[in-house]
């Protein structure tokens, strides 16, 4: 029997990095993949989404091209050639993973992984059953869209992974589900023409984030993409027909060719015989993993979306790989808890850090500073005036401690809020940076400033 140092189960973007550190370390690898290397993030989540989200957002910016002076006539799109672009982007990447493993000498092995005992797995493929021995074991086998029970089986509703997959973009959809990833697919087939409808039971889309970035984002999916987005109530006696799906939300009926359930994710254990190894599971059916991502049994770790807690993002499960490993590996160190955030959204938004709602919930003392991008030269000279960014810092000690930009590439913008958060800078510290003018980046300094009432490009708020 194949014996490992260490075997991880799962190589989406917490399994193969988890691998590929371990292998670093000197420690003989395996990896276990029952469907394709790269995981939900590179074949069904974050690449497939923003590879057609791209094309939505050029044709969007081809269509109002007039506005910066250029007229490149009647602009049209062909969904198809989009989705196989996307299949071809994940393609080059599925190989390039492959690739990385084996210079790396990490074992590849397909098939499904099951536990047998602590230290032993059962590998099964196409009816075949081998076993191998793992000294350690790093658990990394994900998440799965949530179908509830009420939700009728029919061609016509799908979620996330289904809807990749079609080659014809309908002309009207119908989102189940308010959160990063309804929003995200709402956008895109907006901004592509197609009639959206939002459905959300909760009070608001993307409870999760400030009521400031909730408006901006909300009315810009309503006034400019012309988004229907119908919140405080349940979607209700769905039903599927040949032509497309009805349901009641209140007193309306919403209907739509295709119905995308977009209402949260599952952790994926099955099959994967955890009671044989001894985890027991939460009661969202996720392992608890502690600091330096162990289960309660002393050589398996878990990571990703499958663990209690999870903030469900890909870099996530990547550095809990790369923490897993090393623990694994004899080498002790924490899991980062600074974990920033990123929705592909038109507008985008990244967050870090501490939120308005939160402090106020802790009871934190804090201050704000805000920077709308309209008062910056590269915004206007770029077109793309939406959005803000906002410091929140404590009250006391003017330390940084979260971070919300909501515009154009506010999901790269946040990359230097998080490095600020987590160098400890306050937010004097940062606005004495100096930023290159004119970026976008020059707002996180103005908003610095603006959090100390001494912005330069800000008119001072009157004095009574
Ligand atoms: P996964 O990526 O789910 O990988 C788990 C792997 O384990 C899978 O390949 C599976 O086949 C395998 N597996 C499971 N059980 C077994 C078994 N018993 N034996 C062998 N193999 C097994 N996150 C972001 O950060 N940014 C984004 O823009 C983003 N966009 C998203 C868009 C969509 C539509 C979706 C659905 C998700 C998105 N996410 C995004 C979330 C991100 O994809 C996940 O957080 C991430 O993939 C989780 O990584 P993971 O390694 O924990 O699990």
């Amino acid at each position: 029997m194949e014996k490992f140092d260490v075997v991880v189960i799962g190589a989406g973007p917490g399994g193969y990095p988890a691998a590929i550190r371990a292998a670093q370390l000197g420690a003989s690898v395996a990896i276990i993949e029952r469907e394709a290397l790269g995981g939900t993030c590179l074949n069904w989540g974050c690449i497939p989404t923003k590879t057609l989200i791209a094309s939505s957002d050029l044709y969007h910016r081809i269509k109002h091209a007039a506005d910066l002076g250029i007229k490149p006539g009647r602009a049209s799109f062909d969904y198809a050639a989009m989705k196989d672009r996307k299949d071809g982007v994940v393609t080059r990447l599925q190989g390039g993973v492959g690739q990385l493993l084996k210079a790396n000498g990490v074992k590849v092995i397909k098939g499904q992984a099951e536990f047998v005992s602590r230290t032993r797995i059962a590998v099964t493929r196409q009816g075949k059953t081998r076993q191998i021995e793992a000294a350690r074991t790093i658990i990394a086998t994900g998440s799965t869209s949530a179908m509830p029970g009420f939700i009728p089986t029919h061609k016509r509703v799908m979620e996330s992974r289904a809807f990749l997959d079609l080659a014809e973009l309908p002309k009207s959809l119908t989102v189940l589900g308010g959160g990063v990833i309804g929003c995200e697919f709402a956008c895109m087939a907006a901004q592509l023409g197609c009639k959206v409808t939002v459905v959300e039971m909760l009070e608001d889309i993307l409870v999760v984030l400030d009521a400031d970035l909730r408006r901006e984002l909300r009315r810009h999916m309503v006034k400019h993409l012309k988004i229907k987005v119908l919140t405080g109530e349940a979607m209700q006696d769905i039903t599927p027909t040949a032509e497309g799906v009805s349901g009641t939300v209140g007193k309306k009926t919403v209907t739509s060719e295709i119905l995308l359930v977009s209402v949260g994710r599952t952790p994926v254990t099955d099959g994967l015989g955890l009671a044989n190894a001894g985890i027991a599971l939460d009661q969202s059916g996720c392992i608890g993993v502690d600091a330096h991502c162990r289960s309660a049994i002393a050589n398996i770790f878990a990571i990703g979306d499958v663990t209690s807690g999870s903030t469900q993002l890909a870099h996530a499960a990547t550095a809990e790989g790369i923490t897993a490993a090393e623990n694994a590996c004899g080498q002790p160190t924490d899991a980062d808890t600074l974990v920033p955030a990123c929705i592909f959204t038109a507008p985008e938004i990244g967050c870090v850090g501490l939120s308005e709602q939160d402090a106020a919930a802790q009871g934190i003392d804090v201050a704000v500073g805000t920077y709308r991008l309209s008062g910056l030269g590269k915004a206007m000279a770029a077109g793309e005036e939406v959005g803000f960014v906002k410091w929140v810092a404590d009250a006391r000690t003017d330390q940084l401690l979260g971070a919300h930009a909501i515009g154009a590439h506010a999901t790269e913008l946040i990359a230097e809020a998080c490095a600020a958060i987590r160098a400890e800078l306050t937010a004097e510290e940062l606005g004495r940076t100096i930023h290159c003018h004119p970026t976008f980046s020059e707002a996180w300094m103005e908003a610095a400033h603006a959090l100390h009432g001494i912005c330069i490009h800000q008119p001072p708020k009157r004095r009574r």
